[in-house]
């Protein structure tokens, strides 16, 4: 077997092990051999090195035994620690997570508009991350990695980034090396990923999506991300940039998106769409807002939960486009859950009534069930520990840490 191969399949079964520990609880080496398939012998080397570095600790079973009571392996959850990073438009958030995801320590930094260029992001990424750190008691050697969460069109193997919403108004973010960046100024070994993957990583290790092999992630942001997982692996296509689900078609082309696309979905049924499109009425005398210079989407949604009929009618025609495009989505991956999140999550069945009801609409008794719709709710902080996550995996792996 090459070198590559060995070392590949190497990391394959200790993160198998290290998986089977950290879900099932206490378990014995005999039966991780049983339920991962590995030979007796490789499982006790995997656990012996696991356990060499605190990740992993032996504990007596429980109960009354003749002789010795037999030896269990259970996840030692502070065995390390590591960092991820949300890098949204107005804000960078942190937080530092142990091998559960169990947030230890969180610090955000607003982000000045005025402030576009990779340097200077990557200074108050290290800044925040540093803070951070310091806050909550942690010294660089506590932390094993750096992971970094951000919108927009990213390659996580070459650790750049091609565009950020943002931050793309004040500078040409095209090929920009961010996750080399990021490493120089924070000592950290880092790694980038667009921020719905990282929102779908979080969701499959630790969310509504453990043990779904097949789901989706629908981000209902600023724009509308996708993160994507077939046959148990994140999707990212040949560029790296897989999942814009924001920019297929709606169902016209009036709309201008921030693309430069005209008709796509995001433009349409986004949150900020829905905000435009409430401005648009408010102008043109067809609703009387309370507050007509600082219109949010809190109040479009208050004044349309009380009443107010054509702003009813902009969420039902944002839900039945959305549902509609979902539908789509499922006919060609078959997905077994669609967990839906986001600020809209807010509108609730103002939005997602005539999502569900679209998608019954679109679906014929051929193609059996229809996927588990999970309206999750809004937690902007999972996308900084899904990025968290990007560090955990690779520390499941053992690549280069
Ligand atoms: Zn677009």
């Amino acid at each position: 077997m090459r070198v590559a191969n060995k070392n590949l399949m190497r990391a394959m079964n200790r993160d198998n092990v290290l998986r089977t520990v950290r879900l099932q609880g206490d378990i014995s080496r005999k039966e991780i051999a049983a339920q991962t398939g590995l030979a007796q012998s490789t499982v006790t080397d995997i656990t012996a090195a696991l356990i060499n570095e605190g990740l992993i600790f032996e504990k007596a079973a429980p109960g009354k035994h003749t002789g010795r009571p037999p030896i269990l392996l259970a996840l030692n959850p502070d065995g390390t620690f590591v960092a991820g990073a949300y890098i949204s438009s107005g804000k960078i958030s942190v937080v530092v997570i142990n091998l559960e995801a169990r947030v230890m320590g969180s610090h955000a930094l607003a982000l000045d508009e005025t402030i576009t260029t990779p340097d200077e992001i990557a200074n108050r990424v290290a800044e925040t991350v540093r803070t951070c750190c310091i806050r909550h008691g942690f010294i660089p050697e506590d932390i094993s990695g750096l992971g970094l969460g951000i919108p927009g069109l990213v390659n996580s193997d070459e650790g750049m980034i091609h565009f950020h919403p943002g931050f793309s108004k004040g500078f040409d973010w095209t090929n920009v090396p961010f996750k080399d960046l990021v490493e120089k100024k924070t000592g950290f070994q880092t790694f980038i990923e667009n921020s719905s993957n990282t929102l779908a990583i979080y969701e499959h290790w630790f969310g509504a999506a453990q043990g779904v092999d097949n789901f989706l992630v629908i981000t209902l942001e600023h724009g509308i991300g996708l993160g994507l997982y077939v046959n148990g692996a994140l999707v990212r296509g040949w560029q790296g940039i897989a999942g814009e689900f924001g920019h297929v078609r709606g169902d016209s082309r009036e709309a201008t998106c921030r693309c430069g696309m005209k008709g796509c979905l995001e433009a349409m049924a986004s949150p900020h769409a829905i905000l435009k499109e409430a401005q648009k009425a408010a102008r043109t005398g067809h609703w009387q807002p309370p507050n007509n210079h600082q219109i949010t989407l809190e109040d479009v949604i208050n004044a349309a939960e009380n009443g107010e009929k054509v702003l009813q009618e902009i969420f039902t025609s944002a839900g039945t486009i959305l549902g509609q495009r979902i539908a789509d989505l499922t006919r060609i991956l078959d997905p077994e859950t669609i967990i839906i999140t986001g600020k809209s999550n807010l509108a609730k069945d103002m939005l997602f009534a005539p999502l569900a009801q679209a998608m019954r609409t679109c679906n014929s008794k051929i193609f059996r069930t229809t996927p588990k719709l999970v309206i999750s709710p809004w937690q902007e902080e999972n996308y900084a520990r899904g990025a968290g996550v990007l560090v955990l995996q690779k520390l499941h792996q053992n690549c280069a840490i």
